[in-house]
């Protein structure tokens, strides 16, 4: 038998794995925690005579056995290796983790997996979160697959179209809030709790435990670990989930190195990184986040503590990236590598750049982009703005010229 628990960050008390609690009764963020002695055998053998999806590694995950498990196949999204865009940012050895290849198009999926398993546990009669787009659509379509009813609150007008339309097409009941990110997860996780829908939130531990297993499969892929890896930070959970996912391979015996743990916001929604920066005892919310990164307009991240633990037990970095730094690195993504993504996801990118250029980041070792979520969700004006398409009319012979002339330009 697999020995699970909850344990409170801050004071380690520990509460039974089937009690529903988001918070500790001190405040303090909750983990789930395992028996590392209790897991049976691991190895990558074992893991890899497995389909390449987030299960591969089920000893690792917090369940017995796999009835009722909730799964689209997600996970198991390709490494690839980038040498042009190493080449323009300054980096020897550097590989995109593309996420938008999961099921919904982003890494959400990774714990939705997990969080609707657990919702069918623990028997909630609903689920619900607030959502800057990706959560929503994420838990809208594991809900459908697992026939559970599904409420999600969204920003009026802050959330990208393509996001939101999934949202509504997978069977969601979509509510839109005149109000931040911040206010509607307030609101959710308040009346969520009174009303009796499972909270589906990164402040769920469980969801964290599907998301560890980006780092499973980056060791899996790469064959060692990297020296860094970097993440986009939102709300603090995702890098606080991989981070989880390294020290239990190292504590399992499954690597016998760590990387460092990079994290990356916005300027304009950075209450993250000013904490590390300035070395602040608390977290001085951001009150109007703003940023075309739309995943990471966040101000006040729930998962702070976590994600800051993370970036100091792995002798990592953080740094902030502008709006037109996160289009560049989304562009560069994109036309050197044929790899699309939306711009929260290209803020790792961005980020890299920024800390090779200071000198922070060694770019002689190996670097691993987590690459967040898929372009496809987000096709805004403003993204659009400043890239070529031409109009021609039916005519062989201007297309011919047009073509001719198209194939002798350089780029
Ligand atoms: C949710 C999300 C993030 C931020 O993750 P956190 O766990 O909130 O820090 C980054 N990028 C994308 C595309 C996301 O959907
Ligand atoms: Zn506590």
């Amino acid at each position: 038998m697999k020995k699970v628990w909850q344990e409170c960050i801050e004071c380690h008390s520990t509460y039974y794995a089937d009690i529903i609690k988001y918070r500790c009764d001190c405040g303090g963020l909750l983990e789930v925690r395992m028996d590392l002695e209790s897991l049976g055998d691991v190895s990558w053998d074992k893991f890899r005579s497995r389909k390449f999806n987030v299960w591969r590694y089920f000893e690792l995950l917090p369940f017995e056995g796999y009835n009722r498990v909730v799964s689209l196949d997600e996970g198991g999204t390709p490494l690839y290796k980038c040498e042009k865009l190493a080449d323009w940012l300054g980096a020897r050895d550097l590989y995109v983790k593309y996420e938008g290849m999961n099921p919904t198009g982003s890494f959400k999926d990774r714990g939705m997996c997990i969080g609707i398993t657990k919702a069918l546990k623990l028997g909630a009669k609903g689920v619900a979160c607030a959502s800057t787009g990706n959560t929503a659509a994420s838990l809208a379509a594991y809900s459908a697959k697992a026939g559970i009813p599904c409420i999600v609150m969204v920003p009026k007008q802050a959330v990208a179209l393509g996001k939101l339309f999934q949202a509504m097409l997978y069977g969601a009941k979509v509510v839109r809030l005149e109000g931040t990110f911040d206010e509607a997860l307030n609101l959710v996780w308040k009346v969520a709790e009174e009303v009796g829908a499972y909270l589906l939130n990164s402040i769920n531990p469980w969801r964290l435990e599907g998301q560890k297993t980006v780092a499973f499969e980056t060791v899996d892929q790469l064959g060692r670990v990297p020296g860094y890896v970097a993440l986009p930070v939102g709300n603090c959970g995702n890098i606080a989930a991989a981070w989880k996912g390294f020290r239990e391979m190292e504590a399992v015996g499954l690597i016998n190195e760590r990387p460092s743990m990079v994290g990356i916001q916005s300027e304009g929604a950075s209450p993250f990184v000013d904490l590390v920066k300035e070395g602040l005892a608390t977290l001085k919310p951001v009150e109007k986040p703003s940023t075309i990164a739309s995943a990471i307009r966040i101000g006040r991240p729930v998962n702070w503590k976590k994600a800051l633990l993370a970036v100091k037990e792995s002798d990592g970095l953080v740094a902030k990236v502008s709006d037109n730094e996160i289009i560049e690195a989304q562009r560069m993504l994109a036309s050197l590598e044929g790899i699309g993504v939306e711009p929260a996801a290209a803020a790792s990118v961005a980020g890299v750049k920024k800390l090779i250029e200071s000198g922070d980041m060694d770019a002689n070792d190996t670097i691993v982009c987590i690459c967040t979520g898929s372009m496809l969700k987000d096709p805004s004006p403003e993204l659009i703005k400043g890239l070529e398409s031409i109009d021609v009319m039916p005519n062989p012979e201007l297309v011919r010229n047009l073509f001719a002339y198209l194939l002798s330009r350089r780029s």
